[in-house]
């Protein structure tokens, strides 16, 4: 076996990657810039720093997505997994993790591979030949970033995540809301009714508006830049700038009429978009802010339709470099347009550290086969791995991509069973149940 896998970034998915490609006998070379050249977010030198907070979320496999993913990652052999097991923490149905022992073992391991090499550079240019996966994740260097902007073009790159809330259509409440598009815009009924209105009194405009100024909301890291605000307000500042500016941007009411109350003129109008094919997510348009977790929840049940929304992830603001995915990669994760590299991680629009190890986990086995000339499918669409991938590369809508944690929306429906919340334990069991079957069929075809 000659040919090399090399990966950029040796962060959770590079890591994960790594290990995986390493183990089923490919010479991997890792290029990591840390410790010569560091980022804002990172302390150390080691791969797979956790650069924030210590928790893997919940680790329940039969009632939670990324629980799903923990489990069909130890399936997997992760190293990731393995290591956040050794160094686990206390802290009831979550996962959390002690981050320099984990951080240490996960370097040990990969350094002591006999099929892992770790070069600690900066690698600036997109290689032209070769196997490659590019992991850099959310704080890629800036002159790998102009390069994959070069080849990628400049809409295809975003660096800043200005995310909406995304919200679970089974909990929108349907006797309030309804759907249209404004001034009934399309070509088919279904671009007619592209858009869910959720509408307000006067009332409950100024309810709203009092609500967004006072709510908690989070700061800038040193290092990220507020450039961004140019294109994309939060609506807590739109609202800062004057009490209408919502009502006269993305809460305007024009163009609709209240199917339920077509006499009732609404006074401002929250518009939620689909946000993937399945139609089981909604994200409301124009609302990225940066209210704190805890107040966004509480902001945003007011509005009406909403009120026992259920949140697939609230928004935020980060500085975060991602590739437009669902253009841009083939269902393994290869560039479109230079195959030999492919991306992993956070860079390709999911969210969080489970995630990006997930996807270093996939693009890390996919690299391989092709190296050793094994045939791989990509992972089965209806496990967690799948769910994500399928999302990034093709099932998110293109123009509005924002990076994704893995959740049940993402996840074909099953048949026979019951909608709304009162099916709700049954239904996710009946997906974990199905995701555990397909992925345990989808490793052992390779073994
Ligand atoms: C400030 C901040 C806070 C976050 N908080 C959380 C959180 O609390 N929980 C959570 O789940 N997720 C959090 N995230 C998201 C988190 O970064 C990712 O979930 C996860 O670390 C991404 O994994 P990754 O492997 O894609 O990228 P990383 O883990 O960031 O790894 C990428 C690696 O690539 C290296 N690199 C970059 N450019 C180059 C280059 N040109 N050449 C060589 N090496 C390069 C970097 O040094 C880094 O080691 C946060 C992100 C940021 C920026």
């Amino acid at each position: 076996m000659s040919e090399t896998l090399h990966i950029i970034g040796g962060g959770m998915a590079g890591s994960e990657a790594a290990w995986q490609a390493a183990n089923m006998g490919v010479k991997v070379v890792i290029h990591e810039m840390r410790p010569k050249i560091e980022t804002f977010a990172h302390r150390t030198g080691h791969l797979a720093e956790m650069v924030c907070s210590n928790s893997f979320r919940s680790d329940d496999d039969e009632q939670n997505a990324v629980g799903l993913l923990h489990w069909e990652m130890r399936a997997a052999n992760g190293l990731i997994m393995a290591m956040a097991d050794k160094h686990r923490l206390p802290a009831g149905g979550a996962l959390a993790v002690d981050r320099d022992p984990f951080a240490e073992s996960v370097t040990a391991a990969l350094t002591d591979h006999t099929n892992i090499s770790v070069d600690y550079d900066e690698i600036t240019e997109l290689p032209s030949d070769g196997h490659w996966i590019i992991a850099t994740g959310p704080l890629t260097s800036s002159a790998l970033g102009a390069a994959i902007q070069k080849e990628t073009g400049a809409d295809a790159l975003a660096f800043f995540d200005a995310i909406a809330p995304i919200i679970y259509a089974e909990s929108i409440n349907m006797d309030v809301a309804w759907l249209q598009s404004r001034y009934d815009k399309g070509d088919t009924e279904e671009e007619r009714k592209a858009y869910l209105n959720c509408p307000m009194t006067e009332a409950q405009y100024e309810a709203f508006i009092d609500a967004l100024l006072a709510a908690d909301k989070t700061e800038f890291h040193d290092g990220e830049t507020a450039g961004y605000f140019d294109g994309c307000l939060p609506i807590e500042v739109m609202a800062e700038r004057g009490r209408e500016t919502l009502r006269f941007g993305p809460m305007k009411p024009v163009g609709l009429t209240n199917a339920h109350k077509p006499d009732d003129k609404p006074y401002a109008v929250v518009q939620l978009r689909r946000d993937n094919a399945l139609g089981t997510l909604y994200n409301i348009v124009g609302f990225q802010t940066k209210m704190k977790y805890g107040a966004q929840t509480d902001v945003l049940r007011m509005i009406p339709g909403l009120e026992d929304a259920s949140f697939a992830r609230l928004g935020g603001i980060h500085r975060n470099t991602f590739i437009n995915s669902p253009t841009l990669l083939d269902n393994q994760m290869r560039l479109k347009s230079k195959p030999h590299i492919r991306f992993a991680g956070q860079i390709t629009g999911v969210e969080g550290y489970v995630e990006s190890a997930a996807m270093g986990l996939l693009a890390g086995r996919l690299a391989a086969a092709e190296i050793l000339g094994q045939d791989m499918d990509t992972a089965p669409q209806n496990s967690a791995m799948g769910a994500l991938v399928h999302h990034i590369t093709g099932g998110a809508e293109a123009k509005t991509f924002q990076p994704m944690n893995v959740n049940f929306g993402l996840f074909h429906p099953v048949e026979g069973l019951k909608g709304g919340r009162r099916g709700r334990k049954d239904r996710y069991k009946a997906y974990t149940d199905r995701a555990k079957q397909d992925w345990q069929g989808w490793l052992a075809a390779q073994s």
